[in-house]
């Protein structure tokens, strides 16, 4: 089996040298034991954060270690009650091929939903994320939403879930491509690509009247635009920061913070794992729209575990349209 290991710890902008594919030898399965085969990994932005020496949320990466992160597999063998060969199980050991676990470390999932790597995004910790989010400041019909990320695998689906919900729905994206899926294929109201013209400007042509929401994958510039197109009342959902992720010492906050007293504004922070209670919940709820048509699942699939890396990497240069997946072959 193969696997990815964390060799030395990113200086700014994660190189190829930062890690090392390697062959292990997996041992013979005990009682008590399940051996899985990986058929997708999932790479993520917060794994930039995992990868520096810093006390977060989520301990560190540890070095000459493999990585951990999300991975739809295949039960290959089991010596438990709970799985049989061929159910198909979530967990966080990804950056692998085979692994062997115990019961509580997985969580099964249906054959029903394909392709299985929508367990990764729209179903996945992705889609979760952009589900909680909006519930978290109660976004509902009739809100003017700002999604920055919003062509990526949270942005696109919290834009989809908020039109689902009867708002009215801006994005901003790294690229044309990205800006016609948006209004194509997600059904944003509008749209626009914040590296060619003053996001500001291009936020207020969308939405001359404001916003009463900004979902905020990015930080940075797309804040402080959103934090000035705020109406009164409006809420901010802190959900990520990838424009400083690899800023090697941290960025000023934005100069227009008062925003948040003058408009009595209301920010609050989401790290998805903290609503573990709610995934049947979140599972049923967004499972059916994606059964029943009303929720797309764009992605972008690299093949071979000998790409994960550079996958991961592709992200801060924005390689994906919606949610960035390694399918091993
Ligand atoms: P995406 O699928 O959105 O991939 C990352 C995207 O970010 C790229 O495609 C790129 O798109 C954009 N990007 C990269 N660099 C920059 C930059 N400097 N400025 C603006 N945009 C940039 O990733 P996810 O959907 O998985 O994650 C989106 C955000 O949500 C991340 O910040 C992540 O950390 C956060 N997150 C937070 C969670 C939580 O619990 N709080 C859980 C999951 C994710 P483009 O071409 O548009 O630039």
């Amino acid at each position: 089996s193969h696997e990815i290991r964390l060799v030395s710890r990113p200086n700014g902008m994660p190189t190829a040298d930062n890690f090392a594919i390697a062959t292990t030898k997996l041992e013979p399965l005990q009682d008590g034991q399940v051996l899985v085969r990986n058929l997708y990994m999932s790479v993520d932005p917060y794994m930039r954060g995992r990868m520096s020496d810093r006390k977060s949320y989520v301990p560190p990466f540890e070095l000459g270690q493999p990585l951990n992160g999300g991975a739809v597999g295949e039960v290959i063998e089991s010596r438990t009650q709970e799985f049989k060969q061929g159910d198909v199980v979530i967990s966080s050991f990804g950056w692998r091929e085979y692994f062997i676990t115990v019961p509580q470390a997985l969580h099964l999932v249906s054959r029903d939903i394909q392709p299985l790597s929508t367990y990764l995004g729209a179903l996945g910790m992705t889609g979760m994320t952009a589900w909680v989010g909006l519930n978290l400041v109660e976004v509902k019909a009739g809100d003017v939403i700002f999604i920055s990320g919003a062509a990526g695998a949270v942005g696109s689906i919290a834009g989809q879930l908020a039109k689902l919900r009867g708002c009215q729905v801006i994005g901003a994206a790294g690229s044309t491509e990205k800006v016609s899926f948006l209004q194509e294929e997600c059904g944003f109201d509008s749209a626009f690509n914040y590296k060619t013209a003053p996001i500001l400007e291009q936020l207020d042509q969308a939405v001359p009247d404001g916003i009463d929401v900004y979902f905020d994958n990015v930080g940075g510039e797309t804040l402080e635009a959103a934090l000035s197109a705020l109406r009164i009342h409006g809420r901010i959902i802190a959900c990520g920061g990838i424009s400083g992720y690899n800023e090697e010492s941290p960025q000023a906050g934005p100069s227009n913070l008062f925003n948040m007293i003058t408009k009595r504004l209301t920010m609050k922070g989401l790290i998805v794992s903290d609503f573990l209670d709610l995934q049947d919940k979140f599972e049923q709820e967004v499972g059916s729209y994606f059964r029943t048509g009303k929720l797309k699942n764009k992605e972008t699939v690299v093949v071979g575990i000998e790409q994960a890396v550079s996958a991961f990497i592709g992200l801060f240069s924005g390689k994906n349209i919606g949610k960035m997946v390694v399918k091993l072959d």
